[in-house]
Parts: C-alpha cells; structure tokens; sequence
C-alpha cells in the first residue's frame, strides 16, 4: 500500500515538473558556492541577511568554542546539555528585544511547534493568518486547539473572524503572524494586530525570522520597525538567518519562558546544539549589536538597488522594501525554465511554486545582503533581465 502511494505521489509530482532535489553545495564565501561539479554560484536564495557566515570573527568564536567545549552539546538542557553560553546567550536576546526573558529552541522550526504546543491547548483559538510560515501552522496543528485562518494582511477580516468566534470558558486566544513573511517579503500591520489585541484581550506571536537583523533601526525586528516596543507578547526568532548559525528562540515574559521550560516539550526532549552553534550566534549578536548601522545600510543599499534595477528593466516584483525580492513569473513551468537558466549562467535563486505558493502565483524569489558587491547585483540584474526578455 505504502508502495503504491508513495510512487503514485512521487510520479505526480514529476508530472507536473514540481520533483523537489536537494543541491549539494559548499559555500566558498558569504554569497558564493561551489556544487559538487566545482560548478561556482552567486548566491541569491540565502538568509544570510548580514553575511556573516563568513565574518572572521564569528567563524573563530565557533572553533574556538568546538576546541575547548567539545563537538556536541551531548542532551538536551534539562539533562546533561552542557553549553553554559546558552543561558548567556538567551540574556542578550532579551536585552536587544527590550524583553525580560528568552528560551533557545533547536531551531525556529521547533521554536513555533514547542511554543505554540506548549502554551496554547484544546478549547484555545489561535487566529493565523494564511501566509503564515510552515512552522507556525504545524504548531496549531500539534497544539489541537481551534484554528482561524484569516485572509492575508486583512485586520478587517481577523476583526470580524474575532467577533464570530464565541471563546469557551477559559480558553485563551492568540494572535500569529511572520513579521516579514517568507514568501511576499511583506512586513505584517503590527499597529493593526495590536489594536485588535487589546481590544480583544488576545496574546499576540510574531514571527521575527525573515525580521531581526533586517527590520529596524538597529536590526531588532518588527516591533522596532513599527516603534511599538513592548507590544509584542512573544517574540520567535532564529539563529540560522541573520544571525549565522541554527537554532531559534522565544522572548517574552519571564513567567512564559519559565513555563515553557516545565512544559514544551520540544524544549524538554532534544538535544540541544553545539557549543560552536552557540558561540557563532552570539558573536554574531554582538556583531549586529555594535555595528548594525553599517551592516543595515549596506543591506538596504543593495535591497534598493536590487528592486529598482528589476522595476527599471519592466520586470514585475511585490512591492516592499525587504531583501526578500519576489519577482512574479506565473506559471510554474516557466519559473522553472528561468531558475535552469539563470543556474547555467551560475546564478543561484529558488523558483517557488505550488504547493508552496498559489497556482499561477510562481516565482523567482531573490535574496539580498549585506555581503553582495554593487557588481555582483549588477550581473544579476542584467542576467536576469536578459532571461526575461528571451521568455
Ligand atoms: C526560516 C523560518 C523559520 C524556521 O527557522 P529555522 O531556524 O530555519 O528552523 C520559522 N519561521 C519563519 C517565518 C521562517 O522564515
């Protein structure tokens, strides 16, 4: 049976050009790799909003920490999870939130299931909207509470799916977006959500991903984009995009963090990362901390360059002012055939298609740094405009 269903899928899927394969690769810089075939790419489809995968200093802070603390953490916190840094690591997440606490989680991913699974029960409402990152919908779905799915963006919407769901005795509502949403590279209404919030009596989650080190003055993310300080109940993060490593965390208050320590599960039951992990984070923390004004320039310098660029050539993007840069092909065969080509010229960005996103609605999504030359952004945009022209 399992046989059969998983050639019947695997074979659909390839009918319709949407196989999905891993590329292996190495990176030989911040934005540039190597595959297996010594083939070299620019890269434009990392996270790696600040470059700083490859800033000297965060690179020695990891073998440094691997030399003197070991290769892995060896458990999960609770047990024998030996990485002393975390805990410090988790004071300056707070404090660069202007937040009392911090939980580490592996990664974001298991940050918005433990989260989620752990706070919010059977009998809860949790309003999402519909473009919400993968994440957050399987840590309703974990959750068993009930789930509101509102239009994207549409506070009217969330505001009249409010008013038409009766709260049980009890029961508890949240409020959950990305703050930079992963696909659209749009920025969520915070002032919108935390009207409705209040008025609602509602615990809001924002999403910071695709926002810490990219939103903000000082790279803080949403609520330092909008200048809501202290607005947001729980702040999720992660540590493998702008902040160059892997694993996520939560801020809010401390009575929160405390409980989920007791009680979220994904917290409870996985070793946690390594000690290099750890370390590169918090360098990169501290990088962004004190020299955020030039890396933040840089990063929007290059956005606008990039999206301007595009938008002067015809080709048509969702507008915003984000890194994430999605230009919109349509069909999904074509997005494909534009990936194929910009990869032979050594480009590297993703073609996002169903199901991921919308029939119709394919797209080349392209990701700006910090890191990336006025030239390299240069030859992408003739590359790509080139490609275009030819269909
Ligand atoms: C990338 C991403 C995550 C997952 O973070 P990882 O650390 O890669 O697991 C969660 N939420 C959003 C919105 C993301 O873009």
């Amino acid at each position: 049976m399992l046989h059969q269903r998983i050639e019947t899928e695997l074979a659909a899927a390839a009918a319709e050009g949407l196989t999905r394969r891993v590329t292996d690769l190495r990176f030989t810089g911040a934005v540039t790799a190597r595959d297996r075939q010594g083939r070299e790419y620019l890269v434009f489809s990392s996270n790696n909003y600040l470059g700083l995968t490859f800033d000297p200093r965060v690179r020695r802070a990891a073998a440094a920490a691997a030399e003197a603390f070991g290769s892995g953490s060896t458990g999960a916190r609770l047990t024998t999870g030996g990485v002393m840094e975390a805990s410090d690591l988790e004071q300056e997440l707070a404090a660069f939130k202007h937040r009392e606490a911090a939980l580490l989680f592996n990664t974001g991913y298991m940050t918005n299931l433990g989260v989620l699974y752990g706070l919010a029960r059977p009998g809860d409402l949790i309003f999402s909207d519909e473009l919400n990152h993968a994440s957050i919908i399987d840590g309703c779905r974990i959750s068993r509470a009930t789930v509101v799915v509102y239009r994207h963006g549409d506070a009217a919407d969330l505001e009249a799916k409010l008013q038409a769901h009766p709260v049980p005795p009890g029961a508890v509502r949240f409020l959950v977006t990305d703050g930079v949403f992963s696909m659209d590279g749009d920025v969520c209404d915070l002032p919108a959500l935390v009207r409705l919030k209040e008025a609602y009596g509602c615990l809001l989650l924002v999403d910071d991903a695709h926002a810490v080190g990219v939103l903000g003055r000082d790279g803080a993310g949403t609520a330092s984009y909008w200048d809501l300080p202290g607005a947001i109940d729980l702040q999720v993060g992660t540590l493998s995009k702008s902040l160059a490593s892997v694993g996520g965390y939560v801020v809010a208050r401390r009575e929160i963090i405390d409980y989920l320590k007791n009680k979220s599960r994904p917290f409870i039951f996985s070793t946690f990362p390594s000690p290099a992990d750890t370390a590169a984070a918090r360098e990169a923390l501290r990088i962004l901390r004190t020299e955020g004004e030039t890396l933040l320039g840089r990063l929007r310098r290059n956005t606008a360059r990039i999206r301007q660029g595009l938008s002067d050539a015809g080709i048509p993007v969702l507008p915003g002012d984000t890194p994430i840069v999605p230009v919109m092909v349509g069909a999904a065969d074509r997005a494909t055939a534009l990936d194929f080509r910009l990869r032979e010229e050594g480009i590297l960005l993703s073609a996002i298609r169903p199901p991921t996103v919308a029939p119709g609605a394919s797209r080349l999504r392209l990701t700006v740094t910090a890191a990336h030359t006025e030239a390299q952004l240069d030859f992408v945009l003739d590359r790509l405009a080139a490609a275009w022209r030819q269909g």
